[in-house]
């Protein structure tokens, strides 16, 4: 059974990898979705590798961690976790069926369906599903 939390689009922190392919750039475009759209908040992954005391704190004060990356590297996942972070949604592109290419362009559709995979898993967390 899943756990359910109470928590506002403000306390989900959203952090994609926002790699430089377009798996890493639909992570990036679901995040900004996801954000602009009331789901949650996109948070900055790199001051999470780069040990930033505030970042680290605004972390620790969330309540779900969500991280997406755009391949098996699994840069966010990794990030996340060498700092301690428990991560609590999770999706990895490639193994939607995306294919990793170089075109920082990403096609639109593959964006929806990964936003679409986080709205659904992260409104069944908040019991609004
Ligand atoms: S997970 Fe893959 S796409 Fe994302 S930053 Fe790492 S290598 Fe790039």
């Amino acid at each position: 059974m899943e756990e359910k939390c109470l928590c506002e689009p403000s306390e989900i922190l959203i952090f994609p990898c926002s790699g430089g392919s377009n798996v890493g750039q639909i992570a990036n475009q679901a995040g900004v979705k996801l954000t602009q759209d009331g789901t949650g908040r996109f948070f900055c992954l790199a001051g999470i590798g780069g040990h930033v005391s505030g970042m680290i704190e605004s972390t620790k004060a969330g309540k779900v961690i969500v991280a997406i990356d755009g391949c098996p590297v699994q840069c966010a996942k990794k990030t996340l976790e060498h700092a301690g972070f428990k991560i609590d949604e999770y999706v990895e592109i490639t193994s939607m069926g995306i294919e990793k290419n170089h075109d920082l362009n990403p096609i639109a559709a593959d964006v929806e369906k990964v936003t679409r995979y986080l709205s659904n898993q992260i409104s069944k967390r908040r019991g609004l599903l």
